[in-house]
């Protein structure tokens, strides 16, 4: 069945049209067991629609679509320079149904319009042309031991890979992987997340229209306890690339332990740090450390939600960061409004999980030195929060909270910095603000995580690897590793 959301919004007119099903072997399908998942507009905290949710029995289906599809039609049946021009082609869907793109991810999720249109969907337009140009470009090494002997590596594709990701960047986290998959031979089995589903039916409905062949794609949605468990658990998927939280990544790589031991990616949680030294260029370390945490409503895996700032500058930062907080709460509200600089979180659970933390940082004697309450009647916002007077073993410094609360801590030395920014089970993301190049490089190289900013926080991009150290994954995402992760070596040895 389809369901049609009519928007009238400042930012977008039009009618959006998408199928409610499951998308499986190029067609869309009912669940083999009737069963329904309520979406939620959580800036208005109404129901949007009902879609379809899978089980065990439709990612069978998927998976041995998937399978066929691999033998006979993707894969080596079909060169990459094909591949390459069918992922350009998507992206050229993508990129003519922007708009509608953009106002079904800001209505599902509660992204900015504006935002969600340049981060969101203009990321997935990139993600299919970057990787549509490497389609063709995945090639081995000729090595030569002796006069004798000759061998080759070839880089071949899993077969069929398991996907499942998270809410907060439903369509561009989906690009991110599904693209890099098809360009390197492999077919897919993808589980949205069961909180934002919208782009993911919409991507759907523009495969076929691309070419992409049935069975190449296919799209389950469904909770992660059904869906989710029977990707991972899966004899027949033979790599799996997760992104959410810890706490389910190790149920993932758990599965695979005690199932078929299926190559896995992890892309995890963060609590990273942002480090502000008192030689900083003040309002580019102000206005790049409120992007840190507030970016998405602060819902990023490498939200900057630790500040440190160095004593020198503490006043003056403290100030100038209470008055950017200021500016995005006083333009919180609909997401389609022009000029909206804060939405809701994503649902009622987030919205209650980040209300908990800011309580618990009361409790453990952290100041809220401005936000901390609901914003509004309707829908789930939270106002942009800060908190000082933090001390390290607080559960506020040292958990994820993934909303828009900062804390915010004074640092002396250098050293201090470093270490108490390493004091954390993750290892995602990190900035360091510092005008002195010697001393940002060197801070940088001795935090420990897999992503470092350097005056600048939390924006990704596309050529770069990508992923966490210690507890924040395993493997890497984007660039020319997202072609390793997504490919196994063989060696041929040759007797000549
Ligand atoms: P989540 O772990 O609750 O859910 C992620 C996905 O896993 C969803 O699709 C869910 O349905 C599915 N799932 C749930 N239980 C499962 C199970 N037992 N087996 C298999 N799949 C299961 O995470 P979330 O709340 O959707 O997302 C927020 C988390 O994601 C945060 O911790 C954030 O840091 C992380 N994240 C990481 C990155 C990254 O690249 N490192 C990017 C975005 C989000």
């Amino acid at each position: 069945s389809t369901f049609t959301h009519t928007f009238d919004t400042p930012s977008f007119k039009g009618a959006v049209t998408i199928n409610t099903g499951l998308f499986i072997n190029g067609e869309w399908v009912d669940p083999v067991e009737h069963s329904t998942i309520d979406v939620i507009n959580p800036a208005t905290g109404k129901v949007i629609t009902a879609i379809a949710a899978g089980s065990s029995k439709d990612v069978d289906k998927a998976v041995a679509a998937a399978k066929k599809a691999y033998k006979t039609s993707w894969g080596l049946k079909c060169p990459g320079s094909v591949r390459g021009k069918l992922l350009n082609k998507i992206a050229d869907l993508i990129e003519a149904n922007a708009d509608e793109f953009t106002a079904l991810e800001a209505l599902d999720v509660g992204k900015m319009f504006g935002t969600a249109r340049n981060s969101d969907v203009g990321s997935a337009i990139g993600y299919f042309r970057y990787y549509g140009g490497w389609a063709d470009k995945v090639h081995g090494q000729t090595i030569e031991t002796n006069e004798n002997k000759v061998a080759y590596t070839r880089h071949e594709p899993y077969g069929v890979v398991g996907q499942i990701i998270p809410w907060n960047f439903p369509l561009s986290i989906l690009c991110c992987k599904v693209a890099p998959a098809l360009a390197t031979g492999n077919v897919v089995v993808m589980k949205p997340s069961e909180i934002t589903p919208l782009t993911a039916l919409k991507f759907a409905g523009l495969l076929n229209e691309a070419g992409i062949p049935p069975g190449v794609v296919n799209i389950v949605n469904g909770y992660g306890q059904t869906v989710g468990e029977a990707i991972s658990h899966h004899p027949h998927i033979d790599k799996i690339s997760f992104t959410g939280s810890t706490i389910t990544g190790r149920k993932v790589l758990k599965a695979s332990a005690e199932t078929n031991l299926k190559d896995v990616t992890l892309e995890l949680g963060g609590k990273s740090p942002s480090i502000v030294f008192d030689d900083a260029d003040l309002d580019q370390a102000v206005k790049w450390t409120a992007h840190g945490i507030y970016f998405n409503m602060g819902q990023v895996c490498t939200a900057g939600s630790r500040i440190f700032v160095q004593e020198g500058i503490y006043d003056q930062f403290l100030g100038k960061f209470t008055e950017e907080t200021k500016v995005r709460a006083a333009a919180a509200g609909d997401p389609f409004a022009q000029g909206t600089l804060h939405g809701p979180q994503v649902s009622k659970t987030q919205f209650d999980r980040v209300m908990e933390y800011i309580d618990i940082g009361k409790k453990e004697g952290a100041t809220v030195h401005i936000g901390g309450e609901r914003h509004g009647q309707e829908g789930y916002f939270v106002q942009p929060t800060i908190f000082t007077e933090c001390k390290p073993g607080m559960k506020i410094v040292r958990e994820e909270i993934f909303g828009p609360v900062a804390v915010i801590i004074k640092f002396k030395t250098e050293e201090e910095a470093v270490e108490a920014a390493n004091d954390t089970t993750y290892g995602l993301a990190c900035s360091v603000f510092s005008q002195n190049g010697s001393r940002a490089l060197r801070v940088a190289h001795q935090l420990e995580a897999g992503t470092a900013w350097i005056n600048c926080s939390n924006s990704t991009e596309i050529p770069v690897a990508f992923g966490g150290y210690k507890q924040s994954g395993i493997g890497r995402e984007l660039g020319q590793s997202a072609i390793d992760t997504y490919t196994q070596v063989k060696g041929v040895h040759v007797n000549i």
